[in-house]
């Protein structure tokens, strides 16, 4: 397995879903991005479906609410793919992915397989315990065990049309997506509070829309983006006393910590 040869031959290596949470370093990386594309869904009773971890996180949750079973209404709006869902716990409107996990399949850097079970995985806001494993080559597959529901599908129609997911528009030309930024809802409130709606650092700039999304408005660098997102957590604190953690992770060019601008 191509993690494995990374790590035999010391090589830095990382998998990415849809890369939604990740800020990567005009630098670049020096080492093996791998693109998760395993993409199969499998239904293995009514409500349990075992799915790869490449498969859309937003298709699966809309899949489901549409199939009449509650718990990833959320997910529809939620642009990654499942592995990225459960390596980043990812969650809205009062779910979250741990919730609905049943079990989850790795392999580790020495190629092992292994089948771990929810009840002995701890979660946390936006944290799994895969965050700190360090033998973790790749969440491969995860079963979701959902409850049947008339109002699944309309509760996520409804969360779609209020959503802040939807009210921040993709940039039109080149530049990445929109960044959500901080772990909390009421971050983008204390950054609206302190004046920063709009708020550009060359090219990275605070969305008008939703204050907790940080855009490239045009040639934003990751330096921008990175300066940016201290500066407003900085203001904040200086207003507010509260100090904001972000949850897009930044992929550091060339040291070993791949999430170094957060607690990792
Ligand atoms: C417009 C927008 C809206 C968003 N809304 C929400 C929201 O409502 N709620 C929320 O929680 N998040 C939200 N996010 C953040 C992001 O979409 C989620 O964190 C998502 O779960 C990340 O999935 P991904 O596949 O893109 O992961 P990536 O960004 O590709 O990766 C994130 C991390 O997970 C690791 N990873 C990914 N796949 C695997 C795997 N198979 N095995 C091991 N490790 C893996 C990566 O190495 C990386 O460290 C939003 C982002 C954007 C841009």
């Amino acid at each position: 397995m191509f993690t494995m040869y990374c790590h035999e031959n010391s090589l830095r290596s990382m998998i990415i879903g849809k890369g939604s949470n990740c800020l990567f370093d005009d630098l670049g990386f020096d080492g093996c991005v791998i693109l998760n594309q395993i993409g199969f869904l499998e239904r293995i009773e009514p409500g349990m479906f075992r799915v790869g971890s490449g498969f859309r996180f937003n298709h699966l949750g809309i899949l489901c609410s549409n199939e009449g079973f509650t718990g990833l209404e959320f997910a529809g709006g939620i642009p990654g793919t499942v592995g990225g869902a459960a390596y980043m716990n990812a969650g809205a409107n009062g779910q979250e992915t741990a919730d609905v996990i049943d079990s989850i399949e790795i392999v580790t850097t020495d190629g092992k397989f292994q089948i771990l079970n929810r009840t002995d995985l701890n979660f946390g806001y936006r944290t799994s315990p895969f965050q700190d494993m360090e033998d973790l080559a790749a969440i491969v597959a995860v079963t979701f065990q959902l409850k049947h529901s008339e109002s699944a599908r309309r509760r996520q129609q409804e969360y779609l049309e209020r959503g802040f997911q939807g009210q921040c528009p993709l940039p039109k030309g080149g530049g990445c997506g929109p960044r959500q930024i901080y772990k909390a809802y009421y971050a983008a409130e204390l950054i609206e509070r302190a004046g920063l709606k709009g708020h550009r650092v060359g090219g990275a700039m605070v969305s008008n829309i939703h204050a907790n999304f940080f855009i490239n408005s045009g040639g934003s660098t990751s330096e921008d983006m990175l300066e940016l997102i201290n500066l407003v957590k900085e203001m904040v604190y200086q207003k507010f006393g509260i100090q904001l953690k972000e949850e897009v992770l930044y992929v550091h060019p060339f040291c070993n910590s791949l999430n170094s601008n957060s607690d990792k």
